[in-house]
């Protein structure tokens, strides 16, 4: 398997890569840059895991986004929400309040066109199955509807894999112990601070992976 992963720098994201890399060949790990709040800090970590895999890596700016979405993620004039719980109504209103039109359609679509370029045959994505609940362009249903469009827009028809999409953030934690994901590496916060914030929804998953990784490990 040749693969395009798709590199935010955060956990899933690495997770995928690291996964790619023991069953297949990954020929390029892209990052996308669209205005998001912690766009540098994101490209550095991707740099540096594409670095430690020894995979080729690039940055596909997408300036347009920041422009024709107020979600709180690019716009900096609004705070990001912080949420009590990560379910229910707080984890919709969070989820609307960082959704960015498109944003994994966009991904894909131009990812295909590198695999076709590259021939690669499978583009991997940091999917997980607890923001599938919120997010429906992170769902299994979404990958397959992408491989069918994907069928027409290619001559080499790659398909879209994510190793992580049946896990919660737990299992993904499990998941990075298991195949040595430098985790120092790693950026999930939303924010583009010096520090992770901690607080923010992306942070308080990632915690909640690496308390999972440190349970198993003291059991
Ligand atoms: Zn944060």
């Amino acid at each position: 398997m040749k693969a395009i992963v798709l590199l935010s720098g955060g956990l899933d994201s690495a997770v995928n890569l690291a996964w790619a890399c023991r069953e297949g060949e990954a020929v390029l790990a892209l990052t996308f840059a669209y205005g998001q709040r912690a766009a540098e800090r994101e490209k550095e970590a991707a740099r540096r895991l594409a670095a430690f895999y020894g995979v080729p890596w690039q940055v596909v700016e997408l300036p347009f986004l920041a422009e024709i979405t107020r979600t709180a993620l690019v716009n900096r004039e609004k705070e990001v929400p912080v949420p009590a719980e990560l379910s229910g109504e707080e984890a919709e209103r969070t989820a609307r309040a960082v959704w960015v039109p498109n944003r994994n359609g966009l991904f894909i679509n131009i990812a295909a066109a590198f695999a076709e370029s590259l021939g690669a045959d499978a583009i991997v994505v940091g999917f997980n199955r607890e923001e599938g609940t919120t997010f429906p362009d992170n769902t299994p249903e979404f990958m397959e509807a992408c491989n069918r469009a994907l069928a027409f827009s290619t001559l080499n028809r790659p398909r879209v894999v994510s190793y992580t999409v049946a896990m919660d953030k737990a299992q993904i934690g499990m998941a990075a112990r298991r195949l040595r994901v430098p985790l120092q590496m790693v950026w999930s916060c939303y924010h583009g601070g010096e520090e992770q914030c901690g607080r923010c929804e992306s942070c308080q998953r990632l915690k909640r992976a690496l308390a999972a990784v440190e349970q198993e490990g003291e059991g």
